[in-house]
């Protein structure tokens, strides 16, 4: 029997097979969930559509972050699917490339600050308040994806590092707001992986070659392994992990002199 058996997972956040949240998905459904996704916008539509169908999910709904009616439709859809929801997993960020590139106070601006922290933090609080209702006294999980430009200063990441500490923040505040209604809240914290996302760092490559060169396996993680920890964090056998920053990194973390 699988780690997920009977569980029913929303998965947001699929933009290409490169997507991290699509090796969630992939861990997820191998390990027994019934999946729904949401996609950005129209563009996005048929590609998501041909993904849930490889999965078996036939729950496709759209979802811009930004716009709290979609939000709130997202589950109105799903209800009338699913009696209930047990693991809700957001895998969202955005910075206009301008500022994910040069110094850091020099490319930062009120307007990229406060796009990148509500599309990359404050939309986990959004979602998560939208699928409380359907969540509530399940044992359910919400997961979200960090890096570890949160907690130290990288090169490029610049403004999103600083919309990863708020996130990470966010993990912390609504593991505590959702403990009672037995919901626990986890991020992980992966390693650099090649995304379209990611495409829009500057020097992403150096990031790659550097992880490869110091951490101890010698190498990148893959969106499978990051997948397979998250359908663990976010299955029963994590049950008393809450509030907690997973790193999934080759270890890259631990490390403090390549
Ligand atoms: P990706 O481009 O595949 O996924 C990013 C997703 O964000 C896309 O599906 C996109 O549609 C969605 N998105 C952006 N703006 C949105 C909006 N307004 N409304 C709804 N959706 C929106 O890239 P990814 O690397 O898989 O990124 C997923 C998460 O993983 C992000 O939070 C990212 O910061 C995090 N992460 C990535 C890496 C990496 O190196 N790729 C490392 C650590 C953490």
């Amino acid at each position: 029997m699988g780690l997920l058996e009977g569980k029913r997972a929303l998965i947001v956040g699929v933009a290409s097979n490169r997507s991290i949240a699509w090796g969630i998905a992939r861990a997820m459904h191998r390990e027994g969930a019934e999946l729904a996704f949401t996609y950005q916008n129209e563009k996005l539509r048929e590609r998501v559509e041909s993904f849930a169908s490889e999965v078996k999910s036939e729950i496709t709904v759209p979802c811009d972050v930004a716009n709290d009616e979609e939000i709130r439709a997202v589950f109105e859809h799903i209800d009338d699917y699913w009696d209930g929801l047990d693991i809700l997993i957001h895998s969202v960020a955005y910075a206009p490339r301008d500022q994910l590139e040069g110094e850091y106070l020099e490319s930062v601006t009120r307007e990229g600050f406060l796009t990148a922290h509500e599309i990359s933090s404050y939309s986990f609080c959004a979602l998560g308040d939208a699928a409380r209702p359907m969540m509530k006294g399940r044992q359910g999980a919400m997961l979200t994806l960090s890096y570890l430009g949160a907690v130290r200063a990288m090169p490029n990441y610049n403004v999103m590092g600083v919309a990863k500490a708020s996130l990470e923040a966010n993990v912390r505040y609504m593991a505590a707001s959702l403990g009672n209604e037995g919901i626990r809240v986890n991020a992980i914290s992966a390693g650099p992986i090649r995304t379209l996302a990611s495409s829009g760092i500057k020097g992403m490559r150096d990031f790659l070659a550097h992880v490869e060169k110091v951490s101890p396996l010698h190498r990148n993680v893959t969106i499978d392994e990051v997948g397979n920890v998250a359908a663990f964090l976010c299955s029963d056998y994590a049950s008393a992990v809450t509030g907690e920053i997973t790193y999934v990194d080759c270890g890259y973390n631990a490390m403090g002199m390549g």
